[in-house]
């Protein structure tokens, strides 16, 4: 049933979408001096992505990446309609420059080992996945070449399984003397979380002084004493909000290096990752409705008038001079999908390729065509970065965040071409 707007806001930039295309894309703007506000029914992905910055495992023909700039100079000539193919090399590398410096003021460091190339990092599973940006506490494979590695798990924590990590790293990496140990926690009694316990639930105790200390004096207990390990792994769960505090209080006691590694969602790193980036929106008092559902958005010729929002029992009518589309792929809810047809439901706005499910080419190859600028084709006001965005596939090429990022940097100088002039 239509409701009537209980009231009106106006901004110079409404972006919709609260994952890493959308907070980056809002941050860049409002860096520009520009009235920006950012409106989400949730999180999105970052919240279980493992907080890697992920920028090209492979071309779409399944050509290697070693050299990542000579890479995107490919995707130029051979797939234009590929995101990267609009940004080029320079917007990622500009995109990524403003991360690093971005999180630090939340208390996060990122690195980047190397400008042009990606590295190797240990995942989940204890497999290697390439990365370009990490979080500086992440398992980087050439870091455990050679050396006694001690792999850690907790008794009744199922989203991280060492005996699979050491499993597999042993074989990928044999020059690596991999050991596995499952420890119980020592949670005070009365303070256990509800059922299983859970990555966050766990960095928050951790976050705590009493419950590192206790976690530490398990730790020591728990550490293989013949042959003692060099380098120890644990999953990716040593402090929320403090975290940097909590790894190096750890690492300092143990007296070796202690490196993370990722676990199933929920993901602390990507908690991390959020957490970060609302640190700075709250310290340049943006706008951000985190609970709010864009129900409908309102176009005349080409232009995008408003969008209403459904926000706590009530609809409020956002104005703007821009809009941009950062709303994911089908897991974020940009892209809805019924019986196999695939559409974009706010603005109708064109998809690329097949707009049926193509399950040769799962998840999903399809998404919002732009014009080179990132301009919604047929649009004169509506901008699209991230997951939405057709001509990749984040999962095969692996370059779900770079696309977010570098993306989010192009839909900024588009709208600061003509905003800010
Ligand atoms: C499990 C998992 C693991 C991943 N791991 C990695 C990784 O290791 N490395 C990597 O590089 N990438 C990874 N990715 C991909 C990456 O996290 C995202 O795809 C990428 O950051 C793009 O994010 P996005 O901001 O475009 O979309 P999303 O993160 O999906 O955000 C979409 C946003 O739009 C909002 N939204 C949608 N519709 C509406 C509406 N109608 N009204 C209001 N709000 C709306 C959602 O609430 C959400 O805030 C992973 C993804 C998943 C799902």
């Amino acid at each position: 049933m239509y409701q009537e707007p209980a009231y009106e806001r106006c901004y110079d930039v409404l972006v919709i979408g609260a994952g890493l295309a959308g907070l980056f894309t809002a941050l860049i703007i409002n860096k520009m001096g520009l009235q920006v506000a950012i409106v989400a029914r949730g999180v999105g992905a970052i919240a279980v992505s493992t907080g890697f910055i992920d920028v090209l495992k492979q071309t779409p023909d399944g050509r290697p990446t070693d050299d990542l700039a000579e890479a995107f100079a490919r995707l130029h000539s051979r797939f234009p309609e590929h995101p990267y193919a609009k940004t080029g090399w320079d917007k990622l590398t500009a995109a990524e420059d403003y991360l690093l410096e971005l999180v630090q003021p939340g208390g996060l460091k990122y690195v980047r080992p190397y400008a042009n190339a990606n590295v190797q990092v240990v995942t989940a599973l204890g497999l290697l996945k390439p990365t370009h940006l990490l979080p500086e506490s992440a398992a980087v494979a050439g870091a455990l070449q050679n050396k006694r590695v001690a792999v850690i798990s907790f008794k009744g924590y199922s989203d991280f399984n060492a005996a699979l990590v050491q499993s597999n790293l042993s074989q990928l990496l044999p020059s690596t003397q991999t050991s596995w140990t499952s420890m119980g926690l020592p949670w005070k009694k009365g303070n256990e979380p509800p059922g299983n316990p859970r990555g966050p639930a766990i960095a928050r105790w951790l976050d705590d002084e009493e419950g590192r200390e206790e976690f530490l004096k398990c730790l020591k207990e728990g550490l293989p004493r013949r042959e003692a390990p060099q380098i120890v792994l644990l999953p990716a769960v040593l402090g929320l909000r403090y975290h940097a505090a909590v790894w190096n209080m750890i690492r300092e006691a143990l007296g070796i290096e202690v490196l993370e590694v990722p676990t199933l969602p929920p993901s602390v790193p990507g908690l991390r990752l959020f957490n970060a980036l609302r640190t700075e929106l709250d310290s340049r008092r943006m706008h951000l409705n985190l609970n709010g559902n864009v129900i409908r958005g309102s176009t005349s010729t080409g232009r995008v008038e408003y969008v209403d929002l459904a926000s706590e029992g009530k609809v409020v009518r956002y104005r703007a001079k821009y809009f941009v589309l950062a709303a994911g792929g089908i897991y974020g809810g940009g892209l809805i999908e019924r019986d196999g047809a695939v559409w974009e439901p706010l603005f109708n706005s064109p998809l690329d390729g097949e707009c049926y499910l193509n399950f040769q080419e799962f998840p999903f190859g399809t998404g919002v065509v732009v014009e080179k600028d990132l301009r919604v084709k047929g649009f004169t006001n509506l901008l699209a970065c991230g997951r939405i965005l057709g001509g990749h596939n984040p999962y095969s090429e692996g370059c779900g965040n770079g696309v977010a990022l570098a993306t989010a940097w192009m839909a900024g100088a588009t709208i600061k071409g003509e905003a800010v002039g």
